[in-house]
């Protein structure tokens, strides 16, 4: 792919062979010019479409017709039927660049892409299976043959690429060939787009420095490996609403695990490492603190642990100042949205920060549940969303139960997103929302990169 400033308009599509199919194996990169508003477009909206399909995929039994129908919905949205399949090839590879750097990602980006597999397969009419076949390369390796007979697809394969269906009797076995209904193939076929996906997601980690190399791109790219589809916190309409009296009791009521777990450790130890100052500074600064009531809040805690007033001024107090953009190159920091706290900058020994439902020991996690008095069924729910890897919908279920609803009618991206929502019910407000505006990323994403990396210095005091 190459990438220029300006869109360039093309008059024939010399890709059209590769959109010859609704259903796409990406075997491909696209190789067209496209302008770097739309790599940012594609980009954020195949994110969005992924974390739709993660939350479908745990709010609904995956495949139950509620699932089928609202991913239906999701998919259909679109103009041309060439405009959605060039989206969903181009957004597909840009997603790759970003989603390939670590473990982690590889996992859940695999993971959301097969599920959306899985959906378009099981769409898929018997006719179009035929010119699937026919158009595919894929094919050649696991489908032999594929038959219509009347409108019911059998496909032929070598009886040990089916294992698992000879095993469980589903299909018919003939001189060493499994015929395999239509509904059935799609195991075989996903084990083959996970196997392909996984390797191509290597060898594009392989091929990343290269990439990484040109300016434009990777504070895209970093960007989008730990963005989120949500609200930018950083503009503060309840500036100065919140006192600190109010405090030990928000804690309790609307802060998040992550931001519960931090504010006790403060009281507790009247000291955070600068792992835990960050993430918890600037969500302070996020629900509406001001400048003075931070430097009195981070003042108080810490004289009365190790640290005295004078060694506060000296080394503490600049670093609020510079959080809130009164100091250095003067910029107006943003609290951290879930992605970040989950993916970047996991807390080790003796360190609070983090999220607990991504980094702490489940048996720990429980216990802490259980002295939050969460019911035992609550519990179990959370720790099988934590072991699915689902962990800001583990989060979103400790909301419900905290708060004693049934469903929380939001997405959750943005610890502050939580203390929003939170503060809303509480507060007897009606319209909780369901959708958040996409944020794309800022123009000036490395200067703000190279800006926090300033902060940090700041407060790398240990
Ligand atoms: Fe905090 Fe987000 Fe983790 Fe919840 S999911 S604990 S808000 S980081």
């Amino acid at each position: 792919m190459q990438f220029t400033g300006r869109r360039r308009k093309l008059t024939v599509h010399p890709q059209n062979e590769l959109y010859g199919h609704c259903l796409q194996l990406y075997g491909q990169p696209p190789l067209e010019n496209i302008s770097l508003s739309e790599f940012e477009t594609f980009a954020v909206e195949r994110l969005k479409l992924l974390k739709t399909v993660e939350n479908l995929g745990v709010s609904f039994v995956k495949m139950s017709e509620q699932y089928s129908k609202k991913l239906h919905a999701e998919i259909s949205a679109g103009p041309s039927e060439y405009e959605k399949r060039r989206k969903d090839h181009i957004s597909h590879f840009i997603l790759r660049l970003a989603y390939c750097q670590t473990e982690d990602l590889r996992r859940w980006f695999i993971q959301q892409e097969m599920d959306l597999f899985r959906h378009r397969f099981t769409d898929l009419l018997p006719k179009d299976l035929l010119s699937m076949y026919h158009f595919t390369r894929i094919s050649s390796r696991y489908w032999k043959r594929l038959m219509l007979i009347s409108t019911f697809a059998l496909v032929q394969v070598p009886f040990q690429d089916a294992l698992d269906l000879v095993r469980t009797r589903k299909v018919f076995l003939q001189g060493g060939y499994a015929y395999i209904p239509h509904q059935d193939i799609v195991t075989i076929v996903l084990n083959d787009f996970r196997t392909r996906l996984s390797k191509a997601l290597a060898l594009t980690a392989r091929s990343l420095p290269a990439v990484q190399s040109d300016e434009r791109l990777q504070p895209l790219l970093n960007h989008l490996s730990h963005a989120y589809v949500g609200q930018d916190y950083s503009i503060q309409k309840n500036i100065g609403k919140v006192s600190l009296e109010q405090i030990d009791a928000l804690s309790a009521k609307s802060f998040p695990l992550c931001m519960r777990q931090l504010h006790k450790a403060l009281r507790d130890s009247h000291h955070l490492r600068h792992g835990g100052r960050m993430q918890y500074g600037l969500f302070l600064k996020g629900i509406g603190l001001t400048l003075e009531q931070a430097l009195q809040f981070w003042r108080s805690e810490f004289i009365r642990g190790k640290v005295d007033a004078d060694k506060f001024d000296k080394a503490y107090a600049y670093s609020i100042r510079h959080m809130f953009g009164k100091e250095g190159k003067r910029t107006d920091y943003t609290p951290y949205s879930c992605m970040k706290v989950i993916l970047s900058n996991p807390p080790s020994q003796g360190d609070y920060h983090g999220c607990p439902f991504r980094h702490s020991d489940p048996e720990l996690l429980k216990q802490k549940l259980q002295s939050y008095k969460l019911s035992p069924s609550g519990i179990i729910q959370i720790l099988d969303l934590v072991k699915g890897m689902h962990y800001q919908l583990a989060c979103q279920k400790y909301f419900e139960l905290t708060h004693n609803i049934e469903d929380a009618g939001f997405s959750l991206n943005h610890p502050n997103q939580y203390f929003m929502e939170s503060q809303k019910l509480l507060s007897g407000g009606k319209d909780i929302k369901k959708e958040v505006e996409i944020v794309q990323p800022q123009p000036n994403t490395t200067q703000a990169e190279e800006e926090m990396g300033d902060l940090d210095s700041y407060f790398l005091d240990e």
